[in-house]
């Protein structure tokens, strides 16, 4: 019927033509509509990317759910943030977006909304399971059509206030982000180069992941090349960021977290901010030394936005580049939104970004690294690694597998929710000592695996 691996943890994803086609969509359509229904929930926008199939499938879950009794608005295609702005504008119950992020051109996928919150983890295995016993409601729903895109350009134009123009280069990796950041920073008076700011669902560029360094390297060049300042990435639809300095260099997703929470704080001090487990020690220092009382949680953006609107949490992040900004806007990850309360933020500073964390200490870290195991025993694995150093006295915090603290560094290894994968990082204070972290994890690792 649909291969149920597909269903993964924060959303739908497979291959089109073997894992996903229309009928699929159709049948996610009514399951989808029909878990809104049982929730006492009748209204939903549709919008998607720009990948060749995404139309037609589109049309195939509108289809599906107007079917069960759905009222559809369509709002054609665009990034996802602008699917999550729809929602809160239009006041829709929830949203489904036809996308699949920064994956090849082979893939596609679908996010699916409940009001701003992703259905996710076990909701999304409740989904499945109205496919796989066909309990579908039955009705008659609406379908009308609204392009959002100037009310969406316009919100965010009131919403930001240069201090004076910015020299910026944009990447839009071809995806979805393309149609708006460049036209948004020109309005706010920035000078902006557009780089792969045409929407092309075979990504002819470099894969639209911002966070990876090999797909920012002609940004890179081209902000060296330049008098820009900064030069703005974002991936394929457009919900995370990444960031290259006037030199070229690659920030961090936790770097680019901090020089928004530093701003943050200033205005909201002793405020509560979160990032996930795989984020710098700095990153939580400095929160602390600017005011603010971080807390390190589960990765995972669906985690994350769920725990803010919980809990009343304002900005918060984590390291693959997802944002949330719910001081002055709307509280999902918006990468367009992000790109431009950094331009901000740059507009308001006397140096350049390469400094802006510069009384940071330097700290040596390895970046992500997977260690392949499966999905039946990776998480088992991560278990007895954690008993074992638990056992052992060290400082382990399990929030989300097991994050060891040392006086001068930090170990980390979880299970990829997403992949059969162990993910691992590392960072000390020298070069000696982060080697001497790394090996004693990983001895462990190929002891216990
Ligand atoms: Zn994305």
């Amino acid at each position: 019927m649909v291969n149920p691996s597909i269903f993964r943890q924060y959303d739908i994803r497979g291959i089109v033509d073997k894992d996903l086609n229309e009928e699929a969509l159709y049948l996610i359509g009514k399951a989808y509509g029909t878990y809104m229904l049982r929730k006492n929930k009748k209204t939903a926008v549709i919008g998607g990317d720009a990948r060749a199939s995404t139309r037609s499938y589109m049309d195939q879950a509108i289809r599906g759910m107007r079917e069960v009794g759905m009222d559809v608005t369509d709002i054609g295609l665009v990034a996802s943030p602008v699917m999550y702005f729809a929602i809160w504008k239009l006041e829709t119950d929830g949203g489904l977006m036809i996308t699949a992020s920064h994956n090849p051109s082979e893939y596609n996928g679908i996010k699916m909304n409940i009001g701003l919150q992703s259905v996710y983890g076990p909701e999304i295995q409740e989904v499945l399971k109205l496919i796989q016993t066909e309990d579908y409601e039955k009705g008659e729903g609406t379908l009308s059509y609204h392009n959002i895109d100037k009310e969406y350009k316009d919100y965010i134009v009131n919403n930001i206030h240069l201090d004076r123009p910015v020299k910026v280069i944009v990447d839009g990796g071809n995806g979805m982000g393309g149609p708006y950041l460049p036209e948004i920073l020109r309005r706010l008076g920035c000078e902006v180069v557009e780089m792969y700011c045409d929407p092309d669902g075979n990504f002819p560029n470099h894969h639209p992941d911002p966070t990876v360094e090999k797909n920012m390297r002609d940004l890179s060049a081209a902000v060296k090349a330049s008098n820009a300042e900064v030069g703005l990435g974002l991936d394929g639809d457009a919900d995370r960021i990444g960031v290259v300095d006037e030199n070229g260099k690659m920030l961090y997703g936790d770097q680019i977290l901090n020089i928004i929470v530093r701003d943050y704080l200033k205005d909201n001090p002793g405020e509560r901010i979160i990032g996930d487990v795989k984020c710098s020690k700095n990153y939580f220092d400095d929160i602390k030394k600017y005011g603010g009382i971080p807390i390190m949680y589960k990765t995972g953006h669906a985690n994350i936005k769920n725990k803010m609107f919980e809990e009343g949490i304002k900005v918060s992040g984590e390291m693959s580049g997802h944002v949330f900004l719910g001081d002055r806007y709307l509280g999902f990850d918006d990468g367009v939104y992000v790109c431009c309360r950094f331009v901000e933020i740059m507009s308001k500073m006397d140096k350049p970004v390469s400094r802006f964390l510069e009384d940071q200490p330097h700290m040596f870290n390895t970046p992500e690294m997977h260690v392949t195991s499966t999905d039946a025993e990776k998480f088992n694995v991560v278990d007895r690694v954690r008993k074992s150093f638990v056992d052992e006295g060290y400082d382990v915090n399990d929030i989300d597998g097991m994050r060891i603290t040392f006086d001068d560094g930090w170990a980390l290894c979880r299970a990829s929710n997403t992949t059969p994968v162990l993910v691992l990082r590392f960072e000390a204070e020298t070069e000696e000592r982060l080697h001497e972290i790394q090996k004693l994890v990983e001895d462990r690792i190929a002891k216990l695996k």
